[in-house]
């Protein structure tokens, strides 16, 4: 235990806390804190600059500084030592500031006369919100010891920030988290809906940031510690039993929570006059700058570890979130980093929207709220920074925009365009029971891809003709242990029931790349992508494909079945998928259980070389679904992923395009039934030109059958090809814009 002093911090933290506790506006708060912070410390100069927006910097209170020069010295980020200690987040402390690199004169406050600088980042979990500077005229650095107190001090002023203590009349801080704030991501699903923040991880706030007395402080500190390692140690017993890869990494959690440095230095911060929620934040902020800096992904990895230790043990000291559930608002939108398929799984539909600040539109989670129909939005950059639980929050899923907290006009101008929806949606209805048939009587077959059980009352809703690819390791995803052949066989045979006679072509497990199964063994591949993955993992390790191919065989309860295998790349892996059917229907026989009573096997054509296969192929596979999510990322060499390059290349690209006719093509010449399901068979002008091309099935989410419909049934596909084909001529590398501009005469 750190023998505890009175030291100069602590009492200048007491007097902080007078000062902050007497009912003043936020100015006054603010001059009585540089006031106190500049007598107890003995500097000529005590200054706090606070953000006016995420590029400037404000003097906001001064002591020893000309005082007109308050709200009006403004300077940028990285601009003077102020700026660059707000830019690098670290300590600048120096006993020649105007020979410092940077240094920037400001007449109007009249600092020239003052050669020492001290600037502390006043941060809040990595959350820079200014600078707090003290400033002499001798020529000194300041001692170890002053640089630890402004490093407590600030940190109380970034928590009385956070909590609006400096908002008010005359205040430069208007108060954080109350005005309307407009993010801008990226569209990952379409859509438009209203409702209140649900924080997947809600943050902690601290009411107290300075102690009241330290010893009871230590004590709740060392008492939370101790849950916390108990819990930690609780989890890797049961992960120690279940799952060696978990409990790996509770290991390192466990060697956090048992860090000696760790707590001394909290121990330390308590002493000196911290609450102990705000030494763990201090510790938590530290690790967070480390974060944001940091390039090795191992030390990115165990940073990540001690951020989350830190929320869990901030939430057993303020008994905050301990069910976030139990929170959950009306009409939620949940709003996270990033979330798995699992955990989102978990929520339900209750959520009636997404925002992400990470995530990727390829990802698993993106597709269960594209099946759901929730409009999400992914790298909105700072919006878990910025929401608190229960914000009111618009989420427009068409622009790619959330706006927090929005104003009457905002809030006006998005109900029109709820309004514009629930429009559109009635007309859906209305064709909801008349064919994909285009004016020049051409009927495209709708299907709709599905993964779950509660998927399946979308098919009559929608009105698709049946579930066109059926995504079986969603299944997997939501358990932590691998289900039983039983388990699969019951839950498949539902899925045939709740289709009421509609064809369900079931895709085997497709796992790998992003799909990692919580209770398998990830692989440690340089390129999962393009690894071990789907079809290859059912071959390698056929133990998994055998029990769901028996499964599957049994659900069909002698009624027709359709499987279809995921990531075939070539024939022999096709023959060798399909001798496991094979197989499988033998045994099936042997114990005498009833077969389907027509079975079909097919593959989903994901990489090109499927394309290029032998004649034989397409003769010998009953039918081939192209998987265009995946197809698209090896054709154009975009992983799917990653935002930035898979924007770059269009659905409608001519080269794209002409693969996909010769594989219709060469299905036409082998009579092999062809659907598309990827997800862009879900968007209408992508839907449209796959019709014009020659594809006559397309499987989408539930909820685009209706406008792909709505689109195919006013248009002639003669004319659509026409168009294309003209571009393709005058050497257009996509035919949207050609197809775009013809269709806005049309419809
Ligand atoms: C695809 O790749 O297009 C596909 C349908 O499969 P998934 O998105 O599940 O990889
Ligand atoms: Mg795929």
């Amino acid at each position: 235990m750190p023998e505890r002093i009175e030291t100069e911090s602590r009492k200048l933290l007491g007097r902080l806390r007078e000062a902050l506790a007497a009912d003043n506006e936020g100015q006054a708060r603010l001059d009585e804190v540089v006031d106190l912070i500049a007598t107890s410390m003995m500097t000529e100069v005590c200054s706090i600059y606070l953000f006016r927006d995420s590029e400037t910097l404000e003097l906001c209170a001064t002591k020893g500084l000309q005082a007109e020069a308050v709200h009006q010295t403004r300077m940028r980020l990285g601009e003077g030592l102020v700026g660059r200690t707000a830019k690098s987040r670290t300590v600048i402390n120096t006993a020649d500031a105007p020979a410092e690199k940077g240094f920037r004169y400001m007449p109007e406050t009249g600092e020239e006369r003052y050669s020492s600088f001290c600037g502390v980042p006043i941060q809040r979990l990595g959350d820079a919100m200014g600078v707090l500077v003290v400033q002499s005229k001798a020529a000194r650095e300041f001692s170890a010891d002053e640089v630890y107190a402004l490093e407590i001090v600030a940190m109380v002023l970034a928590e009385m920030t956070e909590l609006g203590a400096f908002v008010g009349e005359g205040a430069a801080l208007s108060a954080r988290h109350q005005q309307h704030v407009m993010l801008r991501g990226s569209v990952a699903q379409e859509g438009a809906s209203e409702g209140c923040v649900f924080l997947h991880e809600p943050r902690v706030v601290v009411t107290n940031p300075i102690s009241d007395d330290p010893d009871v402080e230590l004590a709740h500190l060392r008492d939370g510690v101790e849950k916390l390692r108990k819990s930690v140690d609780h989890m890797l017993l049961g992960a120690r039993s279940a799952d060696a890869d978990q409990a790996e990494v509770l290991e390192a959690y466990r060697m956090f929570a048992n860090s000696g440095s760790w707590m001394r230095r909290m121990e330390a911060d308590v002493s000196n006059g911290l609450s102990a929620e705000a030494a763990v934040e201090k510790e938590q902020s530290l690790a967070r700058t480390r974060l944001n800096q940091a390039g090795d992904a191992y030390l990115r990895e165990r940073l990540h570890d001690l951020d989350d230790l830190s929320n869990r043990l901030l939430r057993i000291l303020t008994g905050q979130g301990a069910d976030a559930r139990n929170d959950m608002p009306e009409n939620p939108i949940l709003v996270a980093r990033n979330i798995g398929p699992g955990e989102l799984l978990e929520y339900g539909k209750a959520l009636k929207g997404i925002v992400l600040e990470e995530g990727s539109v390829g990802s698993h989670a993106a597709i269960v709220a594209r099946a759901w129909a929730i409009p999400l939005i992914i790298n909105a950059k700072g919006i878990t920074r910025e929401a608190l639980n229960g914000d009111p929050i618009l989420v427009d899923g068409d622009q790619g925009i959330a706006h927090l907290r929005p104003d009457e006009t905002v809030h006006g101008a998005f109900r029109d365009k709820l309004a514009m929806q629930t429009r559109a949606q009635e007309r859906y209805a209305s064709i909801r029971d008349l064919p994909a048939t285009t004016k020049c009587g051409t009927t495209i077959s709708l299907q709709m891809n599905a993964g779950l059980i509660a998927d399946l009352p979308s098919l009559e809703g929608s009105g698709a003709e049946g579930v066109g690819l059926f995504r079986t390791e969603l299944q997997f995803l939501v358990r932590n242990k691998m289900p039983r052949r039983a388990e699969l066989s019951a839950l498949y045979s539902r899925v045939v029931k709740s289709a009421n006679g509609k064809r369900v072509a079931f895709r085997t497990l497709d796992i790998g790349s992003d799909k990692v199964l919580p209770y398998m063994k990830p692989n440690d591949e340089p390129n999962p992508a393009m690894g071990w993955r789907a079809i290859r993992v059912g071959l390698d390790k056929p133990g998994v494909l055998r029990m769901q191919l028996q499964a599957l065989l049994r659900a069909a309860d002698g009624g027709p079945l359709a499987v279809m295998f995921p990531f075939i790349t070539q024939l022999e892996e096709f023959r060798a998928a399909k001798a496991e059917m094979d197989k499988a229907i033998a045994r099936e026989k042997i114990l005498g259980h009833s077969l389907p009573s027509s079975l079909e096997v097919g593959a989903m054509l994901e990489t090109p070389s499927l394309g290029f296969a032998p004649d034989i192929f397409f003769e010998e596979v009953d039918f081939i679904s192209i998987g265009g999510n995946d197809l698209k990322q090896f054709f154009f060499a975009a992983d799917r992923e990653n935002e930035r390059v898979r924007k770059r290349y269009d659905t409608l690209n001519v080269s794209f395009l002409s693969f996909i006719s010769q594989v219709i093509d060469r299905c036409n010449a082998s009579n092999t039934a062809l659907s598309f399901c990827g997800e862009d068979a879900g968007r209408p002008v992508e839907a449209l030109c796959f019709a014009a091309l020659g594809l006559r099935t397309l499987s989408m989410r539930p909820a685009s059958v209706g406008p792909v419909k709505h689109l195919l049934r006013r248009v002639d596909l003669d004319e659509v090809k026409a168009v294309m084909d003209e571009a393709i001529a005058r050497g257009d590398q996509s035919v949207r814009r050609a197809v775009a501009d013809w269709l806005v005469y049309q419809v």
